[in-house]
């Protein structure tokens, strides 16, 4: 079968039940999709915040929803192996290091450097990365391997995009972009408790599902510069984006899992109809 000219893809972690801002945003990739070119992923690689009632309530919430997907659907933590072997390329390349660091010892460290609170120098992610551990004495980074520390894995996000050179990707709503990945500082790949981040898994995981546009809300506009960074370091294709706007509660802020009255499963619960439910996600029926 000939690959769709438009595969979308909806990503939800099932760290919750979804609500109207996931509705919005699935709604959306999938009114994107050729036929047959919706996609569903599960991002589960947080061991401690995935449940899998979450990810049952996800099928039943978005099939109640009226949607349609393609089958198989790929679920994160069946494919840790892929991750890593992205990793061990990298690795090859010399831009990773390994990170021992706690978050209270990062915090320190930055404190120790003169910063105050207010002026912490910060990416897209939150607080740079001091650089520690990037400059750690060989024999102490070997010793603390070999005892088995537990560590993250980080990149040297400067010397990667040296290595690439500038690069561009295209939003559709905002158009050309030049990629500055160096905002995010040396972000984190590898997480201490899984083998691979965010970051790395949504980029590898658009390649291997062929994904040709990547919807998403706009507040994950700013990771796309750094996944165009990963996907010429990996050698992946480079998707068309559209980030979308963000639904907003009664108080004007996005919402958030938290939102329980948001829920798609309260919304049902109490009678609401799934053309209803569409309506209120920004996507109602044409009569
Ligand atoms: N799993 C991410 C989330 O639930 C979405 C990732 C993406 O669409 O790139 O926020």
């Amino acid at each position: 079968m000939p690959i769709p000219a438009t595969r979308t893809r909806f990503a939800p972690s099932p760290t919750g039940y979804l609500h109207l801002g996931h509705a919005h945003s699935a709604l959306f990739s999938a009114a994107q999709a050729d036929s047959d070119g919706f996609l569903l992923r599960i991002e589960d690689i947080d061991p401690g915040r995935c449940r899998p009632e979450f990810e049952q309530a996800i099928f039943d919430d978005l099939a109640w929803l009226g949607l349609e997907w393609q089958t198989p659907v790929r679920r994160q933590s069946d494919h840790m192996d892929v991750y890593r072997r992205a990793l061990a390329q990298l690795q090859d390349m010399n831009l990773l290091y390994p990170c021992f660091c706690t978050r209270k010892q990062i915090q320190d460290e930055i404190a120790h450097a003169g910063h105050a609170p207010h002026e912490l120098p910060s990416g897209p992610d939150g607080t740079l990365y001091p650089g520690t551990c990037r400059h750690m004495d060989a024999g102490e980074r070997a010793e603390r391997l070999a005892i088995g520390e537990h560590h993250a894995l980080r990149l040297k996000t400067d010397t990667a995009a040296a290595m690439t050179g500038a690069l561009t990707w295209h939003d559709r709503t905002a158009g050309e972009q030049h990629a500055q990945p160096e905002s995010f500082g040396d972000v984190v790949l590898a997480r201490k408790d899984t083998p691979t981040s965010y970051h790395l898994a949504v980029t590898v995981d658009d390649a291997i599902q062929a994904i040709t546009l990547v919807t998403r809300g706009e507040d994950l506009f700013a990771a796309s510069h750094l996944h165009r960074l990963l996907q010429a370091l990996l050698e992946l294709p480079t998707p068309d984006y559209h980030h979308h706007g963000l639904i907003t509660g009664p108080n004007g802020k996005r919402l958030a899992k938290r939102d329980s009255g948001a829920t798609i499963r309260h919304l049902r619960e109490d009678g609401k109809t799934p053309a209803e439910v569409r309506t209120l996600a920004g996507f109602g029926d044409q009569a």
